[in-house]
């Protein structure tokens, strides 16, 4: 396996260098034997953690204590080849994962392709394939073949796919088909695994006594629920929670502990149902820890702006500090169409609480499946969340990245401006987009209140650069 990083935005500020990292990893068939905690725990180093620590611009002991400590996790499947791995968590700076993949009715794998690049180039830390249409297989191995970040699945909704093709209901799913799924993403070098363990009787007895607007919009958790309804039986990843730890042990693929019972809409958040579930699955956290597999948590959903820190806050204490992955939150439901950004509002003030892992919401969510301008605007999003959440959180480099857009404002400097800028051509033609007789834009032309000020202040001209071309 070779890790080669490659730069992306926040290279130009100087936030993260992940340019000039290449290791070559020789320990695939090694970490058969041992998962990469047991591997942090014997003291020596490992390449997954050198590189997120010289990414991040930390030690690497710091980092190795997260992941021995369970508060990091460097989803890093060795089967993966491509990957260049990712921290998440304690200490690090707040990474942003792109969800793609096929549905029924939209089947293209070229296209799912075009947009897992679209989502890496604009910025991604990590993909997810929710694919449920067309050949799921191929198009997973596709897809993994050629991404350089942690690639995450859901396995269940293969499996749900499946068993309504070939026996005719996702009820008449088997235990067997379940792992059997987990353990095909496992050989294709997945490199975590959403799984809703956390969906049972018991969560599902207090979604009835709760009465909810939404129920359940976690397309793995409904698959569950109906399954344990009408077979009357209990959750197999939940009662079998050991072999699951067993094959993620063996393969070394992260757990991303699955939130089935997720507020969809802003009047369920933070209900006895999402909250049975998260205690349950913070047991199962300290249980994947006793067993040396890497293990995060995911979260809601929708949530009111009011309960977002004290929804963090939650599952880092019952959770033990497990790095904690927002789907959102969507601040309100009513901003179809504009969901980036409900989203990005949410994700800012979950990461700046504590959340270490936001997953994107695009301009289609709740409207259709989002096409490559889409996935761009999500992952854009997102990223301006996370940041303004690691200035507020004082991770490495956020701020001076800010200062120097600043200063370049401040100089009208429109080159520099453009290259610190998330999206350097966009920052481009928008400012040329209308042509100025001096240096300071079109917003107030001849009035550019800095200019003015600065005259007045008596203070030396900054040197003015020419302006850039398109
Ligand atoms: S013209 Fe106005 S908006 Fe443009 S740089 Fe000067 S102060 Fe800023």
């Amino acid at each position: 396996m070779v890790f080669t990083l490659v730069s992306f935005a926040s290279v130009a500020a100087g936030v993260v260098d992940y340019s000039s990292v290449t290791v070559r990893y020789q320990a695939v068939h090694d970490s058969f034997n041992m998962t990469l905690i047991e591997r942090a725990k014997t003291g020596s180093s490992t390449p997954e953690i050198d590189i997120v620590a010289r990414a991040e611009g930390v030690p690497a002991e710091q980092v190795a204590s997260g992941v021995i400590d369970g508060t990091i996790v460097i989803p890093a499947n060795p089967l993966h080849t491509c990957l260049e791995p990712r921290g998440v968590g304690k200490g690090l700076r707040t990474k942003v994962n792109a969800n793609i993949g096929t549905s029924s009715d939209s089947c293209d794998v070229d296209a799912e392709l075009r947009k897992m690049r679209v989502a890496i180039l604009s910025g991604a830390d990590a993909m997810m394939d929710l694919s449920t249409g067309g050949d799921i297989t191929a198009t997973r191995r596709t897809l993994i073949s050629e991404c350089t970040v942690p690639f995450g699945t859901v396995p269940i909704y293969q499996a749900g796919i499946q068993a309504i093709e070939t026996r005719g209901a996702i009820v008449d799913l088997t235990v067997e088909d379940l792992f059997d799924a987990v353990e095909s993403h496992a050989r294709d070098g997945v490199d975590f695994m959403t799984i809703h363990c956390g969906v049972t009787q018991s969560t599902i007895e207090r979604l009835r006594m709760q009465g909810r607007v939404t129920n359940i919009v976690s397309r793995g958790g409904a698959f569950l629920t109906a399954w344990m309804l009408h077979n009357e039986q209990e959750n197999p990843f939940f009662e079998y929670y050991d072999r699951l730890l067993e094959m993620a042990r063996k393969y070394d693929f992260a757990l991303s502990l699955g939130d089935g019972l997720r507020p969809g809409c802003t009047a369920d958040a933070s209900d006895r149902a999402q909250f049975q579930e998260l205690i349950l699955l913070g047991e199962l956290v300290q249980r994947a820890r006793e067993g040396n597999v890497q293990v995060f948590v995911e979260g809601p959903g929708h949530v009111p702006i009011d309960q977002i820190v004290a929804n963090v806050q939650m599952e880092k204490t019952i959770c033990q500090g497990a790095p904690f992955y927002v789907l959102g939150p969507l601040v309100t439901d009513i901003g179809a169409g504009y969901d980036h950004i409900t989203g990005a509002i949410g994700g800012a003030i979950a990461a700046s609480a504590g959340a270490d892992f936001l997953c994107y919401v695009t301009p289609s969510e709740h409207l259709g499946l989002p096409d490559e301008d889409d996935v761009r605007d999500g992952v854009i999003a997102s990223m301006i969340a996370a940041h303004a959440a690691d200035m507020a959180k004082g991770v490495r480099g956020a701020a001076a990245w800010d200062r120097k857009m600043s200063q370049a404002r401040k100089s009208l400097d429109w080159t520099t401006q453009a290259e610190l800028a998330l999206v350097p051509d966009l920052a481009r033609k928008r400012h040329l987009k209308t042509p100025t007789q001096d240096q300071a834009c079109s917003m107030c032309g001849k009035y550019c209140a800095m200019e003015i000020v600065e005259k007045y202040l008596g203070v030396s001209p900054a040197v003015r650069p020419n302006r850039p071309s398109l």
